[in-house]
C-alpha cells in the first residue's frame, strides 16, 4: 500500500502550528459574526448552569419551606433560561454553519487556484480522480477545526466551568471528589488521540482512492467494456473498499474505546455523589435542595465534559486533513516568471531551440543538446518514433518545463526571461486529444481568448468546419458540452478545439496531430480546418500524417532526443539510407504521385496509414 507519501505531510505541520495557521487566515475575517456566535454560546453555558443552580431553590424554597409567593418567580426565571437558551443556541448554530460554509467556499476556491498554478509535473504525478476526491473530503477538515474549537471553548468549556462553579459552591468536598475522575479521562484520551491519528489518514487516503478509482473507471468505461475488465477491475476496488472498511472499523473501536470509559467513570462520581449526598439529608436532616443542585450540575457537566474529552480526538482527525490541504497548498510552484520577466515581444513568430538539454528526472537525459529553428509563418513538421522527445519539446516551448541546459528563443528573446502569461498567449495550441471543459460550445471556443466577441467566435467556427455541426445541435452555440464532450464526435470535438485555437489568434501554433483515426470525411474536414489556422502562423506540428510530413516548409526528424535530419521532403527523401527516406518507404510512399509537394488530394491521405510515423 502506498500510504507512506502522507508520512512527511503528517509530520510537517505541528498540532499548534497548525491550529495558529487556521486561526490567522480566517479567524479575523469573520471576527463579527464570531463574537455574536461566542457570546450565544456563553448564554448557552449560562442558563445551562443557572438551570442546575436554580434547583436547589426549588427544592429548598418551593418543596422544603413551601413559599408559595416564590412560585411564580421561580418559575418565570426557569421558563425565561430555557427560552434564552433556545434563542441563543439557534442564532449560535446558524452563524457557525454559516461561517463554516463560508470556510469551505474559500478553501475550495484557493486550492483550485493552487491547482491552476501548479506546473504540469505535478499533474503528470497526481492522479486526477484521487486528487479531487481528497480535496472534497478534506477542505471541510478546515471549518470543522474552526467550529470545534470555538464551540468546545465557548460552549463546552464554559459550561464545564459554571457547572464546577455551581458544584464547589453547593458542596465543595463532594466536588473535589467528583473531580478526582479528570485525570484518568486526560491519560486516556491522550492515549487515543495517538492511535486514530495513523487510522485516520489511512483511512482518508484509501476513501480517496476508493473515489478516484471510480471516477477513472466512468471516464474510461467503453476501455472497460471492450477490454470485460469489469470483474478484474471490481476486484481491485474491492479491495481497496476493503481495506477502507477495516480502517473504519479500526478508526471506529478505537475512537469509541472513550464511551464506556467515560461512561464508568461518571457513573462511579454520580453514584458516589447520590450516596454521600443521600446519606448527609436522610441521616443528618439536611435539606435535600443542595443536594439535588448539586448531583443536577453533575449531571449536566457530564455532556460538555464529555465533548471536550473527544475534542481532541475529533481534532486528531480534522487535523490530518487540514494537513492535506495546507500541504497542496504549500506546494512550491516551479518556473515562476522571473523577477526582471517582460512581456514577449512577438514579430515575426521565429523560434530556435539551441542546444537544448532536458531531462524530467536528474540522470535521465531525454532530449540531448537539441538545436532547431522554426522560421517565422512558416510550418515545422517534427518526425519520429514514439518516445523520440517530440511532445516533450512543444511543453518546453511552453515552459511547462524549463531545460537543464541551453536556450528557447522566439524572436530572439530567451522566453525565461518573459512572462509565462505573454508566451502562452503568443501560442495557440491544438492538442492530440481535443479536451472539452465545463461550459457551452461558444464558451469552449471562448476558452481561447476570453475577449472574442460573438461574431469573432462564430467566424472561428466556420474557419474550422464546425459550424454546421454545431447549428444543427439543439442549443446550436449554446448547448452545453458534458464530460470529455460526450455527445460529439471525435472529430466534431477536434473541430471545437481548432476554433479555439483561430480564435486565439496567436502568431505561434503549436500542433499535435491526432493519431485516432477519423473517418475520411471527418478527417478531410479537420485537416482543412488545420491547413487554415497553420496559414501565416509559425507552425510546429508533431506530424503523424504523412501528407502533413510532406507539405511542411521544413522536417525535422527526431531520434532519441536528438536531431538527427532537417530539410524539405525533398531534400530528405534524396538521402539514400536515411531516416525519413526510411520512414517513407516504410510507409508505402513512393508511389511517384506522393513526391509531389502540391497539397495532397484527399484520396492520398486515404491510402496513407494516419498514425504511421508516430
Ligand atoms: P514523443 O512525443 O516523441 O513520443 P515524449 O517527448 O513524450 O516523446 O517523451 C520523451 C521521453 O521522455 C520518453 O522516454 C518518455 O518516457 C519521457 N517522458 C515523457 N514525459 C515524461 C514525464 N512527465 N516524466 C518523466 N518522463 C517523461
Amino acid at each position: 500500500m502506498a500510504l507512506d507519501r502522507s508520512d512527511e505531510i503528517l509530520e510537517s505541520q505541528g498540532v499548534y502550528a497548525l491550529l495558529k495557521r487556521i486561526f490567522s487566515e480566517n479567524a479575523a475575517l469573520y471576527a463579527r459574526s464570531y463574537v455574536i456566535a461566542v457570546i450565544c454560546l456563553i448564554l448557552v453555558a449560562a442558563t445551562t448552569a443557572f438551570s442546575a443552580w436554580i434547583l436547589k431553590d426549588v427544592i429548598n424554597e418551593i418543596f422544603v419551606n413551601r413559599r408559595a409567593e416564590l412560585i411564580p418567580w421561580i418559575c418565570a426565571a426557569v421558563f425565561g433560561a430555557f427560552t434564552i437558551r433556545g434563542v441563543a443556541s439557534f442564532i449560535q448554530a446558524v452563524l457557525l454553519a454559516k461561517i463554516g460554509n463560508d470556510i469551505v467556499a474559500r478553501y475550495q476556491k484557493r486550492v483550485f487556484g493552487r491547482l491552476m498554478d501548479l506546473g504540469v509535473n505535478f499533474f503528470a504525478t497526481s492522479r486526477s480522480g484521487e486528487l479531487a476526491a481528497s480535496i472534497n473530503g478534506n477542505i471541510s477538515a478546515i471549518r470543522d477545526v474552526l467550529n470545534l474549537t470555538i464551540t468546545s471553548l465557548a460552549r463546552d468549556l464554559i459550561s464545564l466551568l459554571g457547572l464546577i462553579g455551581v458544584m464547589i459552591v453547593t458542596d465543595w468536598f463532594l466536588s473535589l471528589v467528583s473531580l478526582l475522575i479528570g485525570p484518568p479521562l486526560i491519560l486516556a484520551v491522550v492515549y487515543i488521540a495517538r492511535r486514530i491519528r495513523t487510522v485516520t489518514r489511512e483511512t482518508v487516503l484509501l476513501n480517496a482512492r476508493v473515489a478516484g478509482t471510480m471516477q477513472e473507471v466512468a471516464q474510461g468505461i467503453t476501455v472497460v467494456k471492450a477490454f470485460t475488465m469489469e470483474q478484474q477491475l471490481s476486484a481491485r476496488i474491492g479491495w481497496l473498499i476493503d481495506e477502507a472498511f477495516h480502517r473504519a472499523n479500526k478508526l471506529a473501536s478505537v475512537s469509541e474505546r472513550m464511551t464506556p470509559l467515560t461512561e464508568v467513570l461518571a457513573g462511579a462520581a454520580i453514584a458516589g455523589v447520590i450516596g454521600y449526598g443521600g446519606y448527609h439529608t436522610v441521616v443528618n436532616q439536611e435539606p435535600p435542595g443542595a443536594v439535588m443542585a448539586f448531583i443536577a450540575a453533575l449531571l449536566l457537566a457530564y455532556e460538555p465534559a464529555r465533548r471536550l474529552a473527544r475534542l481532541h480526538i475529533n481534532m486528531e482527525r480534522a487535523m490530518v486533513n487540514a494537513r492535506m490541504i495546507y500541504h497542496l497548498l504549500d506546494m512550491e510552484v516551479h518556473q515562476n516568471d522571473a523577477p526582471d520577466a517582460v512581456p514577449l515581444d512577438v514579430k515575426k513568430g521565429r523560434i530556435v531551440f539551441d542546444h537544448v538539454d532536458f531531462a524530467y528526472q536528474e540522470g535521465v537525459p531525454v532530449l540531448h543538446s537539441l538545436s532547431l529553428v522554426a522560421e517565422e509563418g512558416k510550418t515545422t513538421a517534427i518526425v519520429g518514433a514514439s518516445g523520440a522527445g517530440k511532445s516533450t519539446l512543444i511543453s518546453l516551448l511552453q515552459r511547462f518545463y524549463d531545460p537543464v541546459d541551453g536556450k528557447i528563443l522566439i524572436d530572439g528573446q530567451d522566453i525565461r526571461g518573459v512572462t509565462k502569461g505573454s508566451l502562452r498567449g503568443r501560442i495557440a495550441y491544438v492538442s492530440q486529444q481535443p479536451y472539452l471543459f465545463e461550459g457551452t460550445i461558444r464558451d469552449n471556443i471562448r476558452y481561447g481568448r476570453a475577449d472574442a466577441t460573438d461574431a469573432e467566435i462564430e467566424e472561428a467556427a466556420r474557419l474550422a468546419n464546425a459550424e454546421d455541426f454545431i447549428l444543427a445541435q439543439p442549443q446550436g452555440y449554446e448547448t452545453e458540452v458534458g464530460e470529455n464532450g460526450i455527445t460529439l464526435s471525435g472529430g466534431q470535438r477536434q473541430r471545437i478545439s481548432i476554433a479555439r485555437a483561430i480564435v486565439r489568434n496567436a502568431p505561434i501554433l503549436l500542433l499535435d496531430e491526432a493519431t485516432s483515426s477519423l473517418d475520411n470525411d471527418s478527417e478531410k474536414l479537420v485537416q482543412d480546418a488545420l491547413d487554415r489556422v497553420m496559414k501565416g502562423r509559425t507552425t510546429i506540428v508533431i506530424a503523424h500524417r504523412l501528407s502533413t510530413v510532406v507539405n511542411a516548409d521544413r522536417i525535422v526528424v527526431m531520434e532519441a532526443g536528438r536531431v538527427v535530419e532537417e530539410g524539405n521532403h525533398r531534400t530528405l527523401i534524396g538521402k539514400p539510407g536515411g531516416v525519413y527516406a526510411r520512414f517513407y518507404a516504410l510507409q508505402g510512399g513512393e508511389q511517384s504521385d506522393l513526391l509531389d509537394e502540391k497539397p495532397a488530394s484527399n484520396e492520398h491521405r486515404e491510402e496513407t496509414p494516419s498514425a504511421a510515423v508516430s
